[in-house]
């Protein structure tokens, strides 16, 4: 039998919102034998990893480290100012949104949730009008997804900030940067931010298995006066310990810190600022291409305004079902696997194989971004897709500065 042609064999990339592409170099700090977690590198080099995780955030701040992914942090931020009976208020552009208010409700939390649909991002009158409702004060944090990944929708940070200060409402501004921390610029102490929740697998790069919850003085006030605060959680002996066990409640994760030195390492060597610019270029050239594209009738890029999409995720539409039909023909034959829509089609499924996203997030390049695209571009002449000419040419002039 004569087997079929593929293209598939090379290096796989996976161009999924989360886990990122991690670095060679990280993968390497991470291949050793386990180290001793009472004394030496790995309890040595923790005040240096704190500060250079402060520094991707933006904040002089504490930083807490959880063994927990993205679900952990939100949790574990909510516990530390959040008690049972008290209220949220979650302005939603997309699902995370209402994953972190499900979690405010889990812990015995009111949340209140402003729907802005899957395509819109906040709108600051509605979030007024809600706070400026809140007379008795019971709204005690504003649960704020910097880019939401479902949708791609970046929000703006600094606006809530100066409403939420303009209304005079003590709410902690509470942020969810797990899409957005090393990608889209984010500045925690500049903007206001309170408490800023973030995990390890996206822009830091480094496998799943790491939450981070960054808090201010306004935050540890409101820690102070909780009625009581769930003992792993708690935020106060991570962010201060005495004892190098307490920076973890436990065993350390201590491969993944190895990993996290390196990561931390790469980014500040590139500088945080050129790692914006990188990530907006690169957004800049998927635009430029998926614009061209939807000429054709066909493709769809979520979000209209490019001043609201996210730097480090693209959610499209390919309706008839050419969505997954794009995904499936890419990675079988071109070892290219794209990200799944996710809650994007009708609660009843209506749609289900009609959305794609392209991760864009952390170890990222201008040949890996021409790569996807031209992969894309590959799978819709395959499927027959209509579409607009020239993507890839107007790409490379994206990537090359000259567009
Ligand atoms: C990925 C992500 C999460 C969830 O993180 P998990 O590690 O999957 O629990 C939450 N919020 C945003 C914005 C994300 O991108």
């Amino acid at each position: 039998m004569k087997n079929k042609l593929s293209l598939a064999q090379g290096r796989g990339y996976l161009a999924i919102p989360g886990p990122s592409v991690m670095p060679e170099a990280v993968l390497q700090a991470m291949h050793r034998a386990a180290p001793n977690i009472y004394a030496g590198e790995l309890v040595d080099m923790m005040p240096a990893l704190t500060q250079d995780l402060r520094r991707v955030a933006r904040t002089s701040h504490d930083v807490a480290i959880y063994i927990a992914n993205g679900h952990g942090a939100w949790e574990a931020a909510l516990s530390n100012v959040i008690a049972p009976g008290e209220s949220v208020l979650a302005p939603a552009s997309g699902r995370f949104t209402h994953g972190w208010a499900e979690m405010a409700r889990g812990i015995g939390a009111e949340a209140e949730v402003i729907d802005f649909g899957k395509s819109s991002p906040w709108d600051m009158d509605r979030i007024a009008e809600a706070l400026r409702a809140d007379t008795a004060r019971r709204i005690k944090a504003v649960l704020a997804v910097h880019v939401d990944t479902s949708s791609s929708i970046r929000n703006d940070i600094p606006a809530l900030r100066a409403l939420l200060d303009e209304l005079d409402h003590p709410a902690l501004l509470m942020a969810d940067c797990i899409a957005s921390l090393g990608c889209d610029r984010f500045e925690m102490d500049t903007w206001g931010v309170d408490v800023t929740v973030t995990a390890s697998q996206k822009g830091l790069m480094v496998p799943p298995g790491m939450g981070f919850v960054f808090f201010n003085d306004r935050a540890q006030a409101k820690r102070a006066a909780m009625p009581r605060v769930s003992k792993y959680w708690d935020w106060a002996p991570r962010a201060n310990p005495e004892f190098f066990y307490e920076y973890f409640g436990g065993t350390a994760p201590t491969h993944h810190l190895f990993g996290l030195r390196t990561a931390l390492g790469m980014i500040h060597e590139e500088g945080i600022e050129n790692v914006w610019a990188r990530h907006e270029r690169l957004a800049q050239a998927i635009w430029t291409a998926c614009e061209i594209w939807s000429r054709g009738g066909a493709l769809q890029l979520n979000v209209a305004d490019r001043v609201c999409r996210s730097h480090a995720v693209t959610a499209l539409r390919l309706p008839e079902g050419k969505a997954t039909a794009l995904r499936t023909w890419t990675e079988a034959n071109l070892g290219l696997t794209l990200g799944i829509g996710l809650g994007m089609a009708a609660p009843d499924g209506t749609g289900r194989d009609d959305y794609f996203r392209l991760g864009h997030m952390g170890h990222l390049n201008g040949h890996m971004v021409m790569g996807v695209l031209g992969g894309i571009d590959a799978g819709l002449r395959a499927l027959n897709v209509p579409r607009g000419e020239g993507a890839l040419e107007a790409a490379a002039a994206v990537i090359s500065g000259q567009a």
